[in-house]
């Protein structure tokens, strides 16, 4: 029997921001309701087209599309924004796993291709059956701004 890999993070290609221009460095220079962390080599924003509730993006402040182009000390933050982006939404969402991925390339999914970012995806236990559900539901921008609420404390307190 063949295994499908659930990478909910691919859809990203299709629904990907049409309006031109990079989301990360947008939200930065930007007052928006999507960003939960901006700090001084990382920022956290939550995708806004998830295909879970809590999907987030873990990316570098710099404009920047490949690993080799992080520093050592950028890479170090990175990973450890990763890390406290997956203690928050345990905390905050207790979920039973997660996923987390790059999308290198537009091949590999990436829609937002020229700024490298981590995608975090919290599963819960029977979810794939939901999400088959959900797939052609448009996501409401409230669902996503009450998660963003319930999330924005926790990074609040974040100091990396
Ligand atoms: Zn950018």
């Amino acid at each position: 029997m063949m295994k499908t890999m659930w990478a909910p993070w691919r859809m990203e290609y299709i629904l990907g921001d049409k309006e031109g221009g990079c989301i990360f460095c947008k939200a930065l220079s930007e007052q928006d309701d999507l960003t939960l962390f901006k700090g001084n080599a990382t920022m956290v924003v939550m995708n806004k087209y998830p295909y879970i509730n809590g999907h987030l993006l873990v990316a570098p402040i710099r404009h920047i599309s490949a690993l080799n182009q992080l520093d050592r000390d950028e890479m170090g933050v990175l990973l450890l924004t990763v890390e406290q982006s997956i203690a928050i939404l345990k905390k905050i969402m207790n979920p039973d796993g997660f996923n987390v991925g790059l999308n290198l390339g537009k091949v590999a999914g990436a829609g937002v291709e020229e700024h490298l970012h981590f995608h975090i995806v919290p599963r819960w236990f029977g979810d794939t059956n939901a999400l088959t559900v959900f797939a052609d539901v448009r996501v409401i921008p409230e669902h996503i701004k009450a998660t963003y609420n319930n999330l924005k404390p926790g990074f609040d307190k974040l100091v990396i």
